[in-house]
């Protein structure tokens, strides 16, 4: 497996099966320097018609069929581990019309249901169990040491899929070169998730200063959710390292666009 770019949009080959894709800041019509030119969220400068284009866009080229961005679910993320069954009652819900709830993960089986995540240097997860169940999940390091990922995966099986069959694709992120953390992420992290699992991803360089590896540990927890090794694919762009390709949070102070990772079942 491996990740590839087809019409500016990152894609894993473990999920060619089903509609998906991870953007880049290109291809979209902002303007604005710090939200050019495909900034997918509301709040970062942009006029709402703006970013409901941009979605439309992205929709498209991922989905394929003409009216994806207006049924795009894409709520106000919140650092938790909820990840919501939602269905075609749910279409459009946080672009389109009003986010009446919040979230850090989507769930569904449902076809013609686009959900999407929004990071800038967070952990895009698409899963997918080869058949009908397709989830997206937003983890920062917050979701992540709460297992965001997990409970996606316990969400799935609960829906019928089968473990041995799922396959998670994990976005370009914040990689260990340039997450930079405090002693404070390192305590929250261990008091969830144990020292030893804290020790094997949080660690000192050479200077005393702490680094985070957030894709290596959603590894970690795919792998004790019960999903292959060979079912996980890590995209290996860091989005901090390449801020002219991707939105970094980190790279930019927060001056930054928001960037987005869809799947659909279509
Ligand atoms: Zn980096």
């Amino acid at each position: 497996m491996s990740f590839y770019k087809e019409n500016g949009i990152y894609k894993s080959s473990l999920l060619d099966g089903v509609h998906h894709g991870f953007s880049s800041r290109h291809g979209g019509i902002s303007t604005l320097p710090h939200t050019s030119s495909l900034n997918l969220a509301y709040g970062r400068g942009d006029d709402a018609e703006i970013v409901k284009r941009n979605t439309d866009i992205f929709a498209r080229a991922v989905c394929g069929f003409e009216n994806a961005g207006q049924k795009v679910i894409s709520v106000p993320q919140v650092h938790g581990c909820e990840v919501r069954y939602v269905d075609e009652s749910d279409c459009g819900i946080g672009v389109y019309s009003d986010a009446v709830f919040s979230c850090d993960g989507y769930i569904t089986n449902k076809k013609y249901v686009p959900i999407m995540v929004k990071i800038a240097d967070c952990v895009p997860i698409l899963l997918w169990d080869g058949e009908n169940i397709i989830s997206a999940v937003h983890a920062g390091w917050r979701g992540t040491v709460k297992n965001i990922v997990g409970e996606a995966v316990l969400k799935m099986q609960s829906l019928g899929a089968d473990v041995k069959n799922i396959k998670a694709a994990v976005g370009a992120c914040i990689h260990k070169c340039c997450y930079e953390v405090g002693l404070d992420l390192y305590e929250t992290a261990e008091s969830l998730r144990g020292d030893e699992f804290c020790r094997r991803y949080i660690t000192y360089n050479e200077q005393g200063k702490l680094f985070c590896d957030l894709p290596g540990m959603n590894r970690e927890l795919l792998l004790c959710a019960g999903i292959d090794d060979a079912n996980i694919d890590i995209c290996p762009h860091c989005t901090a390292c390449e801020p002219e390709e991707f939105f970094s949070h980190r790279a930019t102070n927060g001056i930054r666009g928001t960037m987005g990772a869809m799947i659909c079942l279509c």
